[in-house]
């Protein structure tokens, strides 16, 4: 059973530089927009990190920047019935290590609404 509660985090995990994608990921977003996977590539998606393709960013008041798809003011995803694979595999296991880091520090600053941002030194 999950020890992470995702409807409490600010979303960290959206936040990671590289969230690599694959074609069948490019064609799931474009089917979600109505619109043709190479369109969905070009409007979704960049070459960085050395990665063929990783989502586009946009800014973010907590972590600086985070995914294009993700509502900075709900913290949610936007697209998730179509989020690419990887962000379905996330964390893998099940604890997730912000989140235990997360809950660590609101119970010990008595903040439950406290978020550990990318200025708090352990999430650079
Ligand atoms: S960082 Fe962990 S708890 Fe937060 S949204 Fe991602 S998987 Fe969920
Ligand atoms: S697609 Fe959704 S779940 Fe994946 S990183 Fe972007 S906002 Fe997060």
């Amino acid at each position: 059973m999950a020890k992470y509660d995702c409807m409490k985090c600010p979303g960290y995990c959206c936040s990671y530089p590289v969230i690599e994608i694959t074609g069948r990921d490019v064609a799931r977003l474009g089917r979600h927009f109505g619109i043709t996977a190479p369109e969905a590539q070009a409007k979704f998606t960049k070459k960085a990190h050395g990665r063929e393709r990783v989502l586009r960013r946009k800014d973010d008041p907590h972590f600086g920047r985070i995914c294009r798809f993700f509502d900075t003011e709900a913290r949610r995803c936007t697209v998730y019935k179509a989020r690419p694979g990887i962000c379905r595999q996330f964390p893998g296991e099940s604890r997730c290590g912000y989140y235990d880091f997360l809950k660590f520090e609101r119970e010990h600053q008595k903040d439950a609404d406290y978020v550990a941002t990318t200025d708090s030194g352990m999430f650079r």
